[in-house]
């Protein structure tokens, strides 16, 4: 399983993006998650939309973003398997979305967690890639591999990041 941050991996944070008609990719992106299917990894989302819960959109506003994602993935034949996201926020204006620290928002880990659980992935044969400390963390916390993307082409850094993989098994 290959779990990706969203915001910043692959698609530009641009702040709470969640209108498609304002996707804009990662250089990469679709390349990158295309050779990650390749690979026969599930490749999930793993996201923190802390926007919902602030109340700057709802969930169907960001379903309908993931689905442009996917769309603008499907020329370079590239897809994403899943998508999990935590909406909740210590300010969040919807009650039960209001949470200083809950499991699912990374760092917290539930998200992996609950996508390992989901499809049967042992965290050791899984990866995970995200632009923030916190990704990270949440990896480690949840027993999986974590990369940090420095920014630039994604595509060129899933193919060092598995070539990393390889020489672990
Ligand atoms: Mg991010």
């Amino acid at each position: 399983m290959a779990l990706l941050d969203r915001d910043g991996v692959l698609n530009v944070d641009t702040g709470y993006p969640h209108e498609p008609e304002k996707l804009i990719l990662i250089g990469g992106a679709a390349a990158a998650v295309r050779r990650l299917n390749e690979t026969g990894r599930l490749v999930v989302v793993v996201t923190n939309q802390s926007g919902i819960g602030l109340g700057y959109y709802d969930e169907a506003a960001m379903d309908r973003f993931h689905a442009a994602i996917n769309t603008a993935f499907a020329p370079e034949g590239g897809h994403i398997d899943a998508f999990y996201f935590a909406p909740y926020h210590a300010n969040a204006v919807i009650e039960r979305f209001r949470d200083p620290d809950h499991p699912d928002r990374k760092p917290n880990p539930g998200m992996i967690i609950r996508a390992l659980s989901d499809f049967q992935v042992d965290p050791r044969n899984a990866l995970l890639i995200g632009d923030r400390d916190t990704d990270i963390i949440a990896a480690e916390r949840a027993g999986v591999r974590g990369y940090l993307f420095p920014g630039g082409d994604l595509d060129a850094f899933v193919a060092s990041v598995l070539s990393t993989e390889d020489g672990k098994n």
